[in-house]
C-alpha cells in the first residue's frame, strides 16, 4: 500500500481550506493552492484561527499546533505540486474548469500521484479522461465542514484502480472518517438524495407554501434533521447547490431535478449563502 506523506489541495475556499487543515492536523505535509491571492490569504487566516482555537480548547498541544502550521504551505503555482503523493481538488463545480486543471496536474505531478476530486456531482470518469492516468483518478467527496463531518464518499470512475481506491480509503480513515463508496452517477449517493430535497424546499418557498422559517423548522423537528434544508443550502453555498442540480438534471435527464427559479434568482443576485453574508437568510 502506498504511503501518503504530502498532499496538494487545489482551491482554498470553504472545502479546500478545511481539507488542508484536516490533512495537516493528521501529520501530512500540505500544499494549498488557490488562483486568487485574496482567497489564499483568507484560507491561511481561517486555518490559523481554527488551529489556535483547537489549542485554546486543549484539543491540540501548543507544540503540535506549531508543527501543524509548519506543515502547511500556501502557493499560487501548480509547479509546487511536483512532489505531492495525492492531489485533492476543491475548485469551482464546473466540469470544464476541473478537466483543464486535471490535464495540467497530470503534466506536473509525479507519475505515481493520485488525482482526487472533491466534486459534489461531476463525472469522475469524464474528469479522468482529461488525463493520461485514469486508473489514478478518483472522487474523494468530503462533507462540509471537512474537519467536523464524519463522512467521506469515495467515487470510483470507470477505470479507477483497486490500488487508488484502497490508498484513498486508507487516507480518509486516517482522517478519522467513515467511508462510503459510490459508483460514478451524477450526484453520487449523498447529493442525489439531498439536492432534490433542498430544491423542493425552494419550490415550497417560491410557491408560498410557507415561510422559510416554517419550512426549516418543519424539517428540523418533523424529521429530526440538525438543520433545515434552506439553512443547509446557505451553508453549502447556493451557487454550489445550483451547479449540482444542473449536473443532476443534465446527467439523469429527469425534470424533477430542474433547479427552482427562486434558487436561480438568488444566485443571479449574488445571494450565495453564508459565505457571502446573504442567502435565504442573512448572516451579519
Ligand atoms: P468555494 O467557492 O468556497 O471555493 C472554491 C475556491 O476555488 C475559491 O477560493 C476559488 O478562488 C478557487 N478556484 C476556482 N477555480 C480555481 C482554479 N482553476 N485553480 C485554483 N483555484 C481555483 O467552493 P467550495 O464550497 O469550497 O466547493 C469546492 C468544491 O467542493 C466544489 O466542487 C463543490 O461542489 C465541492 N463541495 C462543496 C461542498 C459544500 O458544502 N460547499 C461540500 C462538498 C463538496
Amino acid at each position: 500500500m502506498d504511503d501518503i506523506e504530502c498532499v496538494g489541495v487545489v482551491g482554498g475556499g470553504q472545502m479546500g481550506s478545511g481539507i488542508a487543515q484536516l490533512a495537516a492536523v493528521h501529520g501530512l505535509h500540505v500544499w494549498l493552492l488557490d488562483s486568487h491571492p485574496q482567497a489564499l490569504q483568507k484560507a491561511r487566516d481561517f486555518i490559523s484561527t481554527n488551529i489556535h482555537r483547537l489549542i485554546s480548547k486543549n484539543h491540540l498541544s501548543q507544540a503540535k499546533g506549531d508543527e501543524t502550521i509548519g506543515r502547511l504551505h500556501f502557493t499560487s503555482k501548480l509547479e509546487d505540486f511536483h512532489s505531492v503523493d495525492i492531489v485533492i481538488e476543491a475548485i469551482v463545480e464546473s466540469e470544464d474548469v476541473k478537466k483543464k486543471l486535471f490535464a495540467s496536474l497530470d503534466g506536473i505531478t509525479k507519475a505515481s500521484a493520485i488525482l482526487a476530486s472533491n466534486t459534489s456531482s461531476i463525472s469522475i470518469t469524464r474528469i479522468a479522461a482529461a488525463t493520461n492516468r485514469p486508473p489514478q483518478v478518483i472522487g474523494m467527496h468530503f462533507m462540509n465542514p471537512p474537519p467536523i463531518m464524519k463522512l467521506v464518499e469515495i467515487v470510483r470512475g470507470a477505470d479507477t484502480s483497486d490500488n487508488t481506491f484502497n490508498v484513498t480509503k486508507q487516507l480518509a480513515e486516517r482522517f478519522g472518517k467513515t467511508v462510503i463508496c459510490s459508483q460514478d452517477f451524477s450526484g453520487f449517493i449523498v447529493n442525489r438524495i439531498l439536492m432534490p430535497m433542498i430544491n423542493e424546499a425552494f419550490y415550497a418557498l417560491y410557491t408560498g407554501v410557507a415561510t422559510k422559517e416554517d419550512i426549516d423548522t418543519g424539517m428540523k423537528l418533523g424529521t429530526n434533521h440538525p438543520m433545515g434544508p434552506l439553512q443547509l443550502a446557505d451553508f453549502i453555498g447556493l451557487d454550489v447547490c445550483l451547479s449540482i442540480l444542473k449536473v443532476l438534471h443534465a446527467g439523469l435527464g429527469d425534470n424533477k431535478y430542474a433547479p427552482c427559479p427562486l434558487l436561480m434568482q438568488y444566485v443571479d443576485a449574488g445571494r450565495l449563502g453564508k459565505k457571502r453574508g446573504l442567502g435565504v437568510y442573512s448572516y451579519p
